[in-house]
């Protein structure tokens, strides 16, 4: 369902990605883990068309939503489009502070039109209800535990319906005892075939969680196989990197 040929980024002189290849099929879950600086969450922000590759190629389902060699700058219209893919869930939770949490899962699907307004609010509850969140409908974020806006966040961003969605490192902000509750909910979409690419640190969680890993290094993908490569690293990178935790 996704592949992704040949990225590379650069910000003025740092190379940051130095030809990303990988694919993904429907209903897989890959995790990229990988040290800091290493380019995991610019190759997100590239696949989500919040920065543009300077080169290579990003097809969803056979449709080309990224071509470097045709349009680096596609129009506002086109862009909206092309996130409609991916549902991007950031660390830092990023709920409209001013919004219930009803309002927050609703808002984007109602301004899109995606669906009628009853049909977008019936699933909205039952997205909140599948959060554990059913008591907190009519809450504003600041009456949540960072945990509860991560899962807030999660709803909101499976409300569009993408294709894919993308988590960036959704328990860094998190204190341990609220990371429990947020991978559990990211363990159930896993369960539901969901398809998702999740920035992660958190070892274990990966390793239980994923079809595929992919360990980036310098901005290169050094490392990838299934969980096991985290029990069996081969490259000395990786190893090194396993051990830091
Ligand atoms: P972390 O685990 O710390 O989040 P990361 O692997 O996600 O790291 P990125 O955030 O992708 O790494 O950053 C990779 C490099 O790209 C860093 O050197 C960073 O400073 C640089 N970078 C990222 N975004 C920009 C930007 N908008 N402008 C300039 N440099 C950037």
């Amino acid at each position: 369902m996704l592949e992704v040929k040949n990225i590379y980024k650069s910000f003025g002189r740092n190379h940051v990605l130095r030809g990303i290849d990988f694919n993904l099929e429907q209903g897989e879950v890959l995790s990229i883990i990988g040290s800091s600086g290493s380019g995991k969450t610019t190759l997100l922000r590239c696949l989500n068309s919040l920065e543009f590759a300077d080169e290579g190629q990003i097809i969803v389902n056979g449709e080309p939503i990224f071509d470097a060699s045709i349009n680096k700058r596609p129009s506002e219209s086109e862009l909206r489009q092309k996130r409609l893919h991916f549902g991007l869930v950031f660390q830092n939770f990023n709920l409209f502070p001013q919004y219930s949490v009803f309002e927050n899962v609703t808002l984007a699907p109602k301004l899109l039109n995606k669906g009628g307004k009853e049909e977008i609010e019936q699933y909205a509850l039952e997205l909140i209800e599948s959060v554990g969140l059913r008591d907190k409908v009519n809450s504003y974020p600041c009456e949540l535990s960072g945990g509860q806006q991560q899962r807030v966040a999660i709803a909101r961003a499976l409300a569009m319906k993408p294709n894919i969605l993308c988590f960036d490192e959704p328990t860094s902000a998190l204190d341990p005892e609220l990371t429990g509750e947020v991978l559990k909910v990211i363990r159930s979409l896993a369960e539901k075939k969901m398809t998702m690419i999740i920035v992660t640190h958190e070892m274990a969680f990966a390793h239980d969680v994923s079809d595929q890993i992919i360990f980036m290094d310098g901005g290169v993908i050094a490392e990838r196989g299934t969980p096991d490569i985290l029990d069996h690293p081969k490259s000395e990178r990786l190893q090194a990197f396993l051990t830091s935790f």
